[in-house]
């Protein structure tokens, strides 16, 4: 779970969803209110975690079962909301992507 980089509070699983639910890129601690940013090294493990639904695209040119195909969808989904706040690392500083 993330922790705040000036309080050390760890968020909870619920408390991260709501911060990153929003497109703001800062997100404001729980506790203590100061702006937090996802590491850069989160945001490309984030990136990684978007390819599990994105491969069960491709799946669509080998000609599988297109219900085999939604199960994949729905379960990368499922995967991406559970691993999110495990992968998020924050920083007080904000990182570029780029
Ligand atoms: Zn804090």
């Amino acid at each position: 779970m993330p922790t705040c980089q000036h309080c050390h509070q760890k968020w909870t699983w619920k408390q991260t969803m709501k911060r990153t639910a929003t497109i703001d890129t800062a997100y404001i601690c729980p506790y203590c209110g100061e702006k937090q940013y996802a590491t850069k090294k989160s945001n490309i493990q984030f990136s990684l975690l978007m390819l599990i639904p994105l491969a069960g695209m491709l799946l669509n040119f080998f000609n599988i079962s297109p219900w085999f195909i939604f199960s994949w969808l729905i379960l990368g989904s499922i995967a991406i909301f559970s691993l999110f706040p495990a992968v998020l690392k924050l920083t007080s500083t904000e990182e570029f992507f780029f």
